[in-house]
Parts: C-alpha cells; structure tokens; sequence
C-alpha cells in the first residue's frame, strides 16, 4: 500500500445543501491494481469552501467504498443533517457490482437513500468523467427539506397505473415540489407516461433522465433504488421537497434549424414514415446525402429533426433507417406538424450555454444536476464535451448523466427531449442578496464558425425563397386587377364546396353578377374609369361577403363578371346578400361614369349536380336578370 498523494483543504462551512461525490475508476476490479477514488465536498457560498481529498492505492474495494462512507459520517455526526441521498451512475449493467455498492450504502448509511442508473457517460465536477462508476452524495442540512424514494416496474402497459400510483404517494405528501426520474425508455414509447402526468399539481417540477449504455447501439440499461432494487425495466422516483428547498429548471439546447420546413404527413409513435408525403429517409439522402449504412445513426445524431409543440422547442433523432424509407426516432414524433432539420455548431451550442447558464447563476445554487443527451457527447467528442458543462461548475457543483433522453416538465406537460440539457439547480434557504454568482463561459476564438455562416446564408436564401413562392402561389390563384380569386379557383372553389355540402347534408348558392352597359364606361370614359368600376364593384362585393357571408368566396369569371359561392347558403338567402351587392353599388358614384348598376342571378345547388350544371344555371338567371331590364336579381 502506497499513499503519493494527499492533499486536503479544509474550511468552515454553513449548514446548506452540501454534495460529496466518490468517484470509482473501476474499483470491484482492483483487487491487487491500482485505481483511484477522489471524494469531493463542495460547498458554495460567498466564500468557495471546500474539502478536496485525493487518494491513489492498492486497496480492497468493499473496504474502500466503506471507509469513504465512514468518512461521511463522521462529517454527519458533526453537524445536522436532514437527508442524504446517493446517485450512483454506473456505465454498463454488471448487476453485481450494482447491488454490491447498494449493499454497502445499506449497511453503513441506513438511514441514506440511494438510486442510480446506467449512462452513456457521467458527469462529475462539470467535466465527462473517466470512471465507469461514480457515486454522489448529497446532504440537504435544513430541517425542512424531506425526500421520498418510489421505484416501479415500467413497461409500455403499465405507464398509465405508475403513474397513478405515483400521484397517489403525492397525495399524502403536500411537501412534494420536486420529483427527479430515472427511467429505462429504450424501445418504448414514454407518450403515454408523459401525458398522464399532466395532471399532477402543477407546482411540482419533474425532471430526469432516460438509462443508457456506454455503447449507444446497445439497449441493456438498468435503474435500481433502495425502494426497488435492480431493475431493468422500471421507473424510480425521487421526490424533493419542503419549505426551504429552492429548485430551479431549465433546457438548453444550442441546435438551430435549418432552411426548409418539413411536412411531416405520416407518423406513428416513434416511427416517422413520411415528410412531405415522401419517404423520411428521403430527406436526409437528399439534403444531406447520408447514406443508408451502419453510420447512419451517427451521421444523422447531429442533424435532428426540430419543431414546436405547444410554443416548446423540440428535437428528435433518428436512431435507425428502415427498409420501406421510414426512421424510428428517438421518441415520438407528432404527425401534421411542421419540422425542420437542425443542426450543432459549437458557436451556437456556447452562446446558448451562456444565456441558460446566466439564468442559472442568478438563482444562486449550490448543487446542479445536469441530464444530457448522449447525442451531445458523440456531436462534441469526449475530449470537448466538457465545455458545456463545465461552465456550470463555476456556478455551483454540477453532476448528472448522458441520457438516452432527457425528461422536464414545461407548461404542466411533461416533455421528453432529446439532443438538450437539462439543469436542474437546487438551492437550500433563500438568495444572498450581497453576493454576485457569475459563470465563467468557455471563450471563443471571437470569430464566428464556417458551419455558423453557412447556416446563416441558407437560412437567409431559404426564407427568400419561402417567401417568394408564397407570391408565386398567390399569383396563381388570384385575378391581378381585383385581387380576387381567379376564374380557375374560384371553380375549384365551387366543386369543392358542392362536394362538401353534399357530405355533409348542407345547401350551397351560387351568385354570378355582371355590371350593366359597362362597355359604354370603357367606350366613353376611357379603359381607366371602367377599371374604377370593376373595382368599386369588387370593394362592395368583399364588404358584404366579408360581412354576412365570411365562409363565402369571390372570384373574377372574366371581364365585369364575377361569381360568389356561398357555402350553407340557400337561394333565398343568397338572394339578399346579392340584393345588398347590388343596392351598396348601385349607390356609388365613381367620377366620370357616375352611377352603375349590375344585374345578379342566384341559384341553390340541387342534390348531387355537378358544379358544370350550376354554373350553367346561375348563367341564365344572370341572363333573365338582364332580359327583364337589368339592375335586378333573378332567382333560378
Ligand atoms: P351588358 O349590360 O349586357 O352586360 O352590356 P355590357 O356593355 O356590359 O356588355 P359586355 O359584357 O359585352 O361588355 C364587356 C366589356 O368589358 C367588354 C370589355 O372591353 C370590357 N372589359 C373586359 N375586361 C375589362 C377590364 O379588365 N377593364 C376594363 N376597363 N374593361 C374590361
Ligand atoms: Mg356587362
Ligand atoms: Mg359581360
């Protein structure tokens, strides 16, 4: 046994929530090798106040995990302390070794709770840690401050009774404010558990993680709690709580979406079938000519698919491509919403850590949780992924997890992310006024990313391009002189509203006008007054549609004759909308040609006609109306 290091600082500390984390490396296997287990108490207050104990020798581990626990509570026994509670983070699923630690932390802490999962990688000191298994502990020192362990089996089937049981524990813990999950949600849909949470009271935060496994493409993860035991597919709640504890959540996720918005036309759960009613796997061939390989999860982990639910920024990855085109996603996908594919830029990312990291720091915590999607990790590499953590770290002592999804409640709804962060700040007692908590960002170059321009410049074209085939479309549906629709859609418009009607057992009428002697206004007064004329018509025409009519549409049939739909409408009733017409017209009085008067036939659609045949009807009221004297309605 050898000691070549050991350093140790010592300073007071005040009775706040206080986290002391053992990290590992590898220790069940030392048994004649070396590994090293560094203890941290960290303490955040004006003053930075800390214990730093480093230790590396040929130790046995049980006895080792049990002497660092020794250590803890001889520190207990020197001040008061409410709760403990250890999170114990492990890489892979060696149950022994799981239950091994728990037995230990049984044995010598039982008054302690404890829960844990598998990750992708953890987070300690605001840095990826190299230990594939890491236990923090935290100690909450106000009196007030309780908290509550839950765990149960989840499957698909049973989502809905977890979470029944689970409100039915908050019922008799009016003190909840918090519950932290950890989950195993690799091939099941969370939609259902997530939406039957909605109802829990909506002061009560929720947040966590989803299990992972160090190899992404692996689907073992495990959660276990001293309410539980080892589980591999389970749900366990730790719930926070009391008048003291001050808890703080927020997401960031630094991906921004790129140039063309996606329809996505069929979707089902996690299975997006199709965008724009084109295979899905189409669009990432297209625009990103990701081949269809073994890759393509990890070519595609950088290039989610972005959009919104609700006013909430949400992302989602393709985990695998399948043979008919379609993606299975990381979690569900809504069908008939508007997606876009984002992309990561470590610009982006940094700013964005800035902006959730100052928010943070204002609520001054002592103890951040961090929940981060393992997509992060492979976008960053282990050697960068740090940087946006570690940020944190100035803040307060910042742990978490990489996830295989990431869990916050927002707007009452409880959301499973993907491709974010979510921090979870905790804080015991109210702010110091008198103290200033900064972040230290991780610094730039100063000079903006090739990635950052570039996107900046499709983003820029492809909104130009939106907008212009907006005009585009508008041009083609519309009448230029009137702006109102033109003579090819105000036909669509009729078949349709006759299809419909038909449907749904409704009447529709059909209004066709034409202005009277209106080829002696162009004759007399010149092709400019006439066009005054045809407008004036049109004004009057929108204001009494608009008005009584706002399901109606008006379009140009060509030259000074127009048509009106009216979906709903019978004859009679469209008789007095274009009596109305007629009379505000005639009323006008335009500069040189003075007054002008229309004349208007009105019909009602008969059961099954074709929108030919009524056309043709409303054109020979129109005719009747002007074959007995004009500036009159005719009803067909
Ligand atoms: P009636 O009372 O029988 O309808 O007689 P009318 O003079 O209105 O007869 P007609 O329907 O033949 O007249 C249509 C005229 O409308 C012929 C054409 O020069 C004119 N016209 C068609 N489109 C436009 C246009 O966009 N602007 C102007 N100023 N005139 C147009
Ligand atoms: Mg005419
Ligand atoms: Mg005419």
């Amino acid at each position: 046994m050898h000691f070549p290091a050991v350093f140790l600082f010592f300073f007071v500390v005040e009775p706040r929530l206080t986290s002391i984390f053992v990290c590992l490396h590898d220790f069940f296997h030392a048994r004649g090798s070396i590994f090293a287990i560094k203890l941290y108490i960290t303490k955040k207050t004006k003053l930075y106040i800390g214990i730093v104990k480093q230790f590396q020798f040929e130790f046995s581990a049980t006895d080792k995990l049990k002497s660092e626990l020794d250590k803890i509570n001889q520190w207990r026994k020197s001040r008061f302390t409410s709760s403990t509670v250890f999170s114990i983070y492990a890489e892979n699923t060696e149950q022994e070794k799981i239950k091994a630690a728990c037995e230990i932390i049984e044995r010598e802490m039982p008054d302690a709770l404890y829960l844990g999962c598998t990750t992708n990688g953890t987070i300690t000191e605001g840095r990826l840690s190299d230990a594939p298994f890491v236990v923090t502990c935290t100690l909450c020192e106000y009196p007030s401050t309780q908290v509550c362990l839950l765990q149960y089996p989840l499957s698909e089937s049973s989502a809905l009774g977890v979470i029944d049981e689970l409100k039915k524990e908050l019922a008799k813990r009016p003190w909840v404010k918090a519950i932290e999950l950890l989950a195993t949600i690799r091939g099941m849909s969370m939609t259902p558990f997530c939406e039957a949470c909605t109802d829990i009271d909506p002061n009560i935060q929720i947040f966590g993680g989803g299990a992972f496994n160090i190899d992404l493409n692996n689907d073992n993860a495990c959660v276990f709690s001293k309410a539980g035991g080892y589980s591999e597919k389970g749900v366990a709640f730790l719930l926070i709580g009391g008048k003291d504890i001050n808890i703080r959540t927020t997401h960031i996720t630094g991906w921004k979406p790129l140039g063309k918005e996606f329809h996505v036309t069929k979707a089902t759960g996690n299975i997006l079938q199709e965008l724009d009613g084109k295979p899905a796997y189409d669009a990432y061939y297209k625009y990103l000519n990701i081949p269809n390989n073994s890759d393509f999860f990890y070519n595609t982990l950088e290039f989610p698919f972005f959009y919104n639910h609700h006013g909430i920024n949400i992302l989602r990855a393709p985990t695998a491509s399948n043979a008919d085109g379609s993606l299975t996603m990381t979690s569900n996908i809504e069908e008939d919403v508007y997606a876009r594919i984002a992309y990561g830029d470590p610009w982006t990312i940094l700013n964005s850590i800035e902006d959730g990291g100052r928010e943070i720091a204002e609520f001054q915590p002592e103890i951040i949780k961090v929940f981060s999607c393992a997509a992060r990790r492979t976008f960053w590499g282990n050697d960068e992924i740090s940087k946006e953590t570690y940020p944190f770290q100035n803040i307060a002592h910042t742990s978490g997890f990489y996830t295989s999804g990431e869990f916050l409640r927002m707007n009452s709804e409880l959301i499973q992310h993907n491709v974010t962060l979510v921090v979870v700040a905790f804080r015991e007692g109210e702010v110091d006024e008198s103290a200033t908590f900064t972040m230290a960002p991780e610094k730039f170059s100063g000079k903006v990313s090739m990635i950052n321009r570039l996107a900046t410049f499709i983003d820029a074209a492809t909104a130009e391009l939106a907008e212009a085939n907006k005009k585009l479309a508008m041009a083609a549906i519309t009448d230029s002189l009137t702006q109102l629709y033109n003579r090819a859609e105000i036909q669509k418009r009729i078949s349709s509203s006759l299809r419909e009607c038909n449907e749904e057992g409704k009447k529709v009428a059909l209004i066709m006008l034409d202005i009277d002697n209106f080829k002696m206004v162009n004759d007399t007064y010149g092709h400019k007054e006439g066009d005054s004329v045809i407008l004036g018509l049109t004004e009057t025409m929108k204001s009494v549609v608009t008005e009584n009519a706002p399901e109606g549409s008006i379009g140009r049939w060509g030259g000074e004759e127009f048509m009106i739909v009216l979906p709903g409408f019978d004859s009679q009733a469209a008789a007095k909308i274009a009596n109305q017409i007629r009379t505000t017209f005639a009323a006008i009085s335009f500069p040189k040609a003075r007054r002008k008067t229309t004349s208007i036939g009105v019909v009602e659609a008969l059961r099954g006609e074709s929108s030919d045949m009524v056309c043709v009807r409303v054109d020979s009221a129109l005719y009747e109306a002007k074959n007995n004297g004009k500036n009159q309605v005719f009803i067909g």
